[in-house]
C-alpha cells in the first residue's frame, strides 16, 4: 500500500505546457536540455525514487536514526541507499559543472527533487542540506575553499549541514551566541551550542562540512554582527586528505514528532580547544549571506508540501478504492468501494487539486528562477527576480501549510484505519508537520510577504501578476460551457480580493502595522489560493486547446479542466472570505489584554 508511483505524466504537462520547458531550454547553459533529455531524467529517477527510496520510508520512520556516544547510525538500508543516490549522479545534479555538477536547470532538477521528497522525506533532507552548503561556498567562498571542499561535496562524498539555531535563536537569529575568535593563521575557534542541526552527525560519509553562523569578539550586536564559518567534521589537508578530528561533536538527537529517519542534532563546538572554522566572505555579513541562500532554501522546503501531498494522496485513493463500505446513495444494492461516496470524492478531489496547483505554482516559480538567473535580457533578469522574491513566501508557507492539510484530509479518507500506524497514512501527517516550522515558520514567512515583498514596494510586483491574472480571466470568457464560466467568475472574485487585500496593506502598513501583521498568515494563503487558481485556470485552458486539436490524451485533459473547476469551486471560493480576515479580521486579534489570556 506504500509505494509511490512518480507523477510523471502531470509533472511533464506542467513543466512543458505550463511553466515553459521550451523556453528555459533556450536560455544560455541550457542547450543541451532536450524534452527526450528530461523525459529519460524523470523515468530513471522515477524508478530509484519508486524502487529504492520509498520501500524504505516506512521502516526507517519506525527505526529512527541512534545515537551512541557521539556517533549517529542512521536506519537500515539508508546507508546504502545513499551509495546508490551518489553514484547514480544525482547529488550533482544542480550543482555548477566546473565542479563536477550537471547545472540542470531549476525546472527540470525540481520534479526530480519532489520525488525524492515523496518517496522518503527523511532521506532527502541531506542532499537538500549539503545543496545549501554547496551554495553558500560558491556564493562567498574563497578560491581556495572552493577547491578544497566543492568537489566531494559535490560528488556526494561529503555532506554539509546548515547551523543556524540555537536555544535562545530561532526565529531571531540576531541572538546568536556562538563565539568565533580570530588565530594568527586566519583561521578561527568556533565555541558554543547548535541545536536542531539536520544530518549534523550521521554514517553515510567520511565527512561532514558543517556552514555555522558565529560572532567574532568585536562584532556589532544583532544582526549585522553575524559571520558565517566552514567547520568541517574533519580537517582537510591542502592535497584534500582528510585530517584530525575537529573539536566538534553531536551531544544527542532530538526525539521527534516525524521525520524519525532525519537525525536532528544538538552540536556542540568548541569543549576543548575550539573547533576550527574557515571564515566564508567577509566578517559580520554571514546573515546578508543567509539572506541571499534563502530563496533556494525556502523554495526546497515548499516543494515539500506538494512531495508530501502527493504521496498521501496516491495512498488515499488505493485506499478508496479497496475499502467496501455502505451503499450507493443512488444506486442502493451492496456495499461499494467508498470512492463512489460523494464526501470521499471531495476528500480526494480536494487532495488532487491542492496538489496540482502547489506543483503547478512550484515549477512556474522554477522557470522564473532559470530566467532570473541565466536569460540574457537585463530586465528579464530583473522581471523574473522580483516575481520569484514576491512567490517564495507563498510557495513556503502555502504549499507547507496545505500539505500538512492534505496528509490530514488522507487519514480520514482512511478511517480509523488512518489513525494506525501500521496503514502508513499518519507518518504523511507526522512528516509534513515540520514543514512549516523549519527554514522559517509560516509567520515569518507571511511577514516577509506582507513587509518586504508588498508594503515597502507599494505592491508593485504583485500589480504585474494581477494584470496576467486578469488577462487569463478575460481569456476563460471566449472559453466554452459551464466549467469555464465557473472558473472564470471565482477566479474574478479572487484576483479582486487579493488587490484589494494588497491595496489595503499598502495602505495600513505604515500608520498600523500591527493590524497588517494580524492578517499576515490569511493573507499569505489568499495569494496561495488565487495564485493556485490562476494556474489551474490556465491549465484548464492549455487542457481545451488539446481537447479541440483532437489529442491522444484525452482522458488527462478532461480530467484537467473538470478538477480546475473543482478548485474553483471549493478552493478558490475561500478567497473572499480570507480577504475579509485580511481587512478586517485584525480588531479580533489584538483586542484582549494579556491579562485575559
Ligand atoms: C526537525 C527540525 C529540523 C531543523 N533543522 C535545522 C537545521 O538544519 N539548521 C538550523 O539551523 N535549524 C534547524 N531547525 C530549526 C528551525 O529552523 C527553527 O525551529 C525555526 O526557525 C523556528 O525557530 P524556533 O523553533 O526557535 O521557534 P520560535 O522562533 O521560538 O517561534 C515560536 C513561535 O513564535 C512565532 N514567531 C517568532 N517570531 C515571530 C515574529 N517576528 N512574528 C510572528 N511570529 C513570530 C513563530 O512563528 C512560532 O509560531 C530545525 C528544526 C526542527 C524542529
Amino acid at each position: 500500500m506504500s509505494e509511490y508511483k512518480a507523477p510523471i505524466r502531470d509533472m511533464q504537462f506542467v513543466m512543458k505546457e505550463l511553466a515553459g520547458l521550451a523556453e528555459v531550454a533556450k536560455l544560455p547553459g541550457c542547450e543541451e536540455v532536450s524534452a527526450d533529455l528530461v523525459d529519460q531524467i524523470l523515468e530513471e529517477n522515477a524508478k530509484f525514487s519508486g524502487a529504492v527510496l520509498a520501500p524504505l520510508n516506512k521502516s526507517a520512520d519506525e527505526e529512527g536514526s541512534t545515537w551512541n556516544n557521539g556517533a549517529v547510525t542512521t536506519p537500515k538500508g539508508f546507508k546504502e541507499a545513499y551509495k546508490q543516490f551518489t553514484e547514480g549522479g544525482w547529488n550533482a545534479l544542480q550543482a555548477p559543472t566546473e565542479f563536477g555538477g550537471q547545472d540542470l536547470p531549476k525546472l527540470v532538477s525540481t520534479p526530480v527533487v519532489e520525488m525524492w521528497k515523496s518517496a522518503n522525506l527523511s532521506f532527502s533532507l541531506c542532499p537538500m542540506l549539503t545543496a545549501g552548503s554547496i551554495e553558500a561556498v560558491l556564493l562567498r567562498g574563497s578560491e581556495e575553499q572552493k577547491r578544497l571542499f566543492l568537489p566531494k561535496m559535490v560528488e556526494g562524498t561529503w555532506t554539509g549541514t546548515m547551523n543556524l539555531t540555537e536555544p535562545q535563536a530561532g526565529s531571531d537569529l540576531a541572538l546568536i551566541k556562538t563565539r568565533a575568535l580570530r588565530q594568527s593563521d586566519g583561521s578561527y575557534r568556533i565555541h558554543g551550542q547548535k541545536i536542531f542541526i539536520t544530518y549534523g552527525e550521521h554514517d553515510f560519509t567520511e565527512n561532514i562540512i558543517h556552514m555555522v553562523l558565529a560572532r567574532t569578539p568585536e562584532a556589532p550586536e544583532g544582526v549585522k554582527g553575524i559571520s558565517l564559518f566552514i567547520v568541517p567534521k574533519f580537517l582537510v589537508n591542502q592535497d584534500g586528505s582528510l585530517g584530525a578530528r575537529n573539536d566538534v561533536k553531536c551531544a544527542s538527537l532530538e526525539h521527534k514528532l516525524g521525520i524519525h529517519a532525519s537525525p536532528t542534532a544538538v552540536m556542540i563546538y568548541g569543549e576543548k580547544e575550539g573547533a576550527v572554522g574557515y571564515l566564508v566572505g567577509e566578517e559580520n555579513r554571514g546573515l546578508e549571506y543567509m539572506f541571499i541562500m534563502m530563496n533556494a532554501a525556502r523554495f526546497a522546503v515548499g516543494l515539500e508540501g506538494v512531495a508530501i501531498a502527493e504521496r498521501a494522496y496516491q495512498h488515499a485513493l488505493a485506499y478508496a478504492k479497496e475499502r467496501v463500505q455502505s451503499r450507493d446513495l443512488a444506486g442502493g444494492g451492496k456495499a461499494v468501494p467508498i470512492i463512489r461516496h460523494p464526501d470521499v470524492r471531495r476528500m480526494l478531489m480536494s487532495m488532487k487539486a491542492q496538489t496540482e496547483a502547489m506543483r503547478a505554482l512550484i515549477y512556474v516559480v522554477a522557470a522564473a528562477m532559470d530566467k532570473a538567473r541565466r536569460a540574457p535580457d537585463k530586465e528579464e533578469r530583473m522581471r523574473n527576480h522580483a516575481f520569484v522574491d514576491l512567490m517564495i513566501p507563498v510557495v513556503k508557507g502555502w504549499s507547507t501549510e496545505t500539505g500538512i492539510e492534505i496528509a490530514s484530509t488522507g487519514i480520514q479518507v482512511h478511517g480509523g484505519m488512518g489513525f494506525i500506524e501500521e496503514t502508513g497514512a499518519a507518518q504523511y501527517l507526522r512528516d509534513a508537520r515540520i514543514t512549516t516550522i523549519y527554514e522559517g515558520t509560516t509567520g515569518i514567512q507571511s511577514n516577509d510577504l506582507v513587509g518586504r515583498k508588498i508594503a515597502r514596494e507599494g505592491g508593485a510586483t504583485l500589480k504585474v501578476v494581477l494584470q496576467i491574472m486578469k488577462g487569463v480571466e478575460t481569456e476563460l470568457g471566449r472559453a466554452p460551457g459551464d466549467d469555464f464560466a465557473a472558473i472564470r467568475s471565482r477566479l474574478a472574485a479572487g484576483v479582486k480580493t487579493l488587490a484589494d487585500s494588497a491595496d489595503w496593506i499598502v495602505a495600513t502598513y505604515a500608520g498600523d502595522i500591527k493590524a497588517v501583521h494580524a492578517g499576515a498568515v490569511p493573507f499569505l494563503m489568499l495569494m496561495g489560493h488565487v495564485c493556485g487558481g490562476w494556474l489551474m485556470a490556465r491549465a484548464a485552458l492549455i487542457a481545451q486547446k488539446q481537447l479541440d486539436g483532437g489529442t491522444q490524451d484525452k482522458l488527462f485533459y478532461e480530467a484537467k479542466i473538470k478538477t480546475a473547476r473543482f478548485y474553483a469551486d471549493h478552493i478558490l471560493s475561500k478567497a473572499p472570505g480570507l480577504g475579509e480576515s485580511v481587512m478586517r479580521g485584525a480588531a479580533g486579534v489584538m483586542a484582549l489584554a494579556e491579562e485575559q489570556f
